[in-house]
């Protein structure tokens, strides 16, 4: 899952940045409307953290132009304690969500994953998959019943294929899932994710379509040769 991180303040947005990477979200940061603007244009981002108060262009309308081009990426805004008006008119210009500086960061991360499990239409959370059970919301996995801990940059591999089953991703598509843009991929990086991940839950769990990428394969659809 990738966020852009829209924030012009150098603590908050280090903080945030450190905070969203280590919980295994590839995530870019921009410090003003403008630059956020330009990269939300690339419609890269699984969803936006946005401050309001930015240089350049302020984030309402970084969100009014989003919305405008019918981009429906979940937004969600940051907004200081007594800013009522602010909210409001975020949520009125198609916010899905915002939350009060200075927040918690685990109720940020809470607010986040629901927003990236209301916009895969989730209802259900928990994924099973023969003898594997992965709960996103906690990122808990267990095969058998025995819990298995799954690093964050294994996470962010996985998230995508299990959020799809039987939709296959492509190297380059995974990688995109697991760097920002400003860091260094090892070439092999997404093979060596995939690697742990398959010594974890199974051999067979995620499969190799050859020449084109990763997959796993629906429950009861036929298994792809690797
Ligand atoms: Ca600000």
């Amino acid at each position: 899952m990738r966020i852009l991180l829209v924030e012009d303040d150098a603590m908050i947005g280090t903080g945030l940045q450190d905070c969203l990477r280590a919980d295994g979200y590839a995530t870019d940061w921009e410090r003003d409307g403008e630059r956020a603007s330009t990269a939300l244009r690339a419609g890269v981002y699984d969803l936006v953290l946005l401050d309001l108060g930015l240089p350049n262009r302020d984030g309402l309308s970084v969100l009014r132009e989003l919305r405008g081009r019918h981009d429906r990426t979940p937004v969600l805004i940051a907004t200081a304690r007594d800013a009522v008006g602010d909210r409001i008119a975020g949520l009125d210009a198609g916010a899905d969500d915002y939350v009060v500086k200075p927040y918690d960061p685990d109720e940020l991360l809470a607010r986040i994953r629901a927003l990236l499990r209301r916009s895969a239409g989730h209802a259900e959370p928990a994924f099973e998959h023969g003898n594997v059970r992965i709960d996103p919301q906690t990122r808990e996995a267990s095969v058998d019943g025995a819990p298995v801990t799954l690093t964050a940059r294994e996470w962010a591999v996985l998230q995508p294929l299990i959020a799809r089953p039987g939709m296959i991703y492509s190297r380059a598509q995974l990688e995109e899932k697991l760097y920002s843009w400003e860091e260094e991929i090892a070439s092999n990086a997404v093979e060596v994710y995939v690697h742990g991940l398959r010594k974890k839950l199974g051999h067979r769990f995620i499969q190799t379509v050859r020449g084109v990428g990763y997959v796993i394969p629906k429950q009861g659809g036929k298994a792809v040769e690797t």
